[in-house]
């Protein structure tokens, strides 16, 4: 299973239920729990009911951002936050009628139990994600992993690098002293950091006497 598969499947089954960014008529947020109910490795499904304000802010915007986590749930206060793995992702979605509702039936037993006939069930539409950007952040390892991931077929971006080091660092050390993640490599100058163990705190950007770290 490559990173998205692995990362969608987490989504859709053992993180199931995520919160759903769209927006309203009048441009303003709006989130909900929702159920993501299958992946195929590719994608991920879901569904609602037409009537529901959700559905029509779906056709028509056609893009949603979402935000799922796991881990720490057995664990006290004091330690559960830093046994949490979540993934967020955003992208354009699409709906596909019924089609695959009879599998995603079958994987969500208790869906049976919320629309329990066939009548019942036309009231469902299913949606899958078309393409999409995510990102994994897991709190639970030293230090912390972040990596980003792509849904669908469409070219991918290059990620997105809130803070990195440039040419005019000189190899003082200061930013070392002040990186939570101990993330900076310091082999060679320019140092570097580590992007899939980076905090996005920016101590190395407010510190660096140089101004080599750069905020994008
Ligand atoms: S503080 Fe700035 S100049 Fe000093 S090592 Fe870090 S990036 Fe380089
Ligand atoms: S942004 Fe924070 S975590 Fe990332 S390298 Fe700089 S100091 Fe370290």
């Amino acid at each position: 299973m490559d990173d998205t598969a692995s990362y969608l499947d987490m989504l859709a089954n053992e993180i199931h239920s995520v919160v759903v960014a769209t927006t309203d008529s009048e441009g303003h947020p709006v989130t909900r729990v929702i159920d993501i109910m299958l992946s195929d490795g590719e994608t991920i499904y879901f569904l609602t009911a037409k009537g529901k304000a959700f559905a029509g802010q779906l056709m028509d915007t056609g893009f949603i951002a979402l935000t799922g986590m796991t881990g720490g749930a057995s664990l006290d206060r004091a330690h559960a936050s830093l046994a949490i793995k979540a993934i967020s992702l955003r992208g354009t979605v699409e709906c596909i009628g019924q089609e695959k509702l009879d599998e995603i039936f079958e994987k969500n037993p208790y869906m049976a139990q919320i629309y329990p006939t066939d009548a019942s069930r036309q009231a469902l539409v299913v949606f899958c994600m078309e393409e999409g950007e995510g990102e994994l952040f897991d709190l639970s390892t030293k230090p912390i992993t972040r990596k980003s991931f792509r849904v669908g077929a469409g070219e991918a971006e290059a990620p997105h690098y809130p803070y990195l080091i440039g040419p005019a660092c000189i190899g003082c050390g200061a930013c070392l002293a002040v990186c939570p993640q101990d993330c900076i490599k310091h082999g060679k100058k320019p140092f570097e950091i580590e992007q899939d163990h980076c905090l996005h705190c920016g101590n190395c950007w407010s510190i660096c006497p140089e101004h080599a770290v750069m905020k994008r």
